[in-house]
């Protein structure tokens, strides 16, 4: 049998490099798979290891590398690094969108007096919604919501960022805490 395993170097990353195609475009590396099949950029491995049962974001490693030295686990897979996990995910995602709305999210916020951590909010969310741990993606459905909210004016992030991965245009934050902005006195 022919084990596929996708490796992906690191080619040299100019320093004005486009931080949003190295960080989301996945840019300045190079692909090979232990098959020998030519990879000459990012689709054609993300085909390859569609093909062969992996998942198309970490290509079966179950490790994301974000900037050169700075891992972590794929989260479109569960770390799984398999493929069909992917897909079941994803179809979790789109439910996550149905189910965990602005209004939903909103009304929780509003119970918090004070400042509230993104996981405070979450764990509300399976309260209110009754959901198991790990049924649905909670936590980053929650936290597009409170960014949503945040670009809106309707709150304020407090934390700093975690990480600073280039300086300060990619940054990672691990559970951020918001707070209210309150409604200009009369
Ligand atoms: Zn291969
Ligand atoms: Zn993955």
């Amino acid at each position: 049998m022919t084990t596929h395993t996708i490796t992906a170097q690191w080619d040299e990353i100019p320093e004005n490099a486009d931080d949003r195609a190295l960080v989301e475009g996945r840019a300045f590396r190079t692909f090979r798979c232990s098959c020998g099949t030519p990879l000459p950029n990012r689709a054609a491995a993300e085909l390859h290891a569609s093909e062969t049962g992996q998942c198309t974001v970490c290509l079966g490693s179950a490790d994301e590398e974000i900037v050169p030295g700075f891992v972590r686990r794929c989260a479109a897979c569960a770390a799984t690094g398999r493929r069909n996990v992917q897909l079941v995910w994803e179809v979790a995602h789109g439910e996550a969108e149905q189910v965990i709305t602005l209004d939903l999210v909103r009304g929780l916020v509003d119970g918090f007096p004070g400042p509230f951590r993104l996981s405070e909010v979450a764990d509300a969310t399976r309260l209110t919604l009754g959901l198991p741990l790990g049924r649905l993606p909670v936590g980053p459905r929650v936290r597009d919501l409170l960014r949503e909210m945040e670009a809106a004016g309707e709150l304020v992030m407090l934390s700093a960022p975690d990480e600073m991965l280039r300086g300060p245009s990619v940054v990672l934050y691990r559970d951020p805490q918001w707070q209210r902005v309150s409604p200009a006195s009369p």
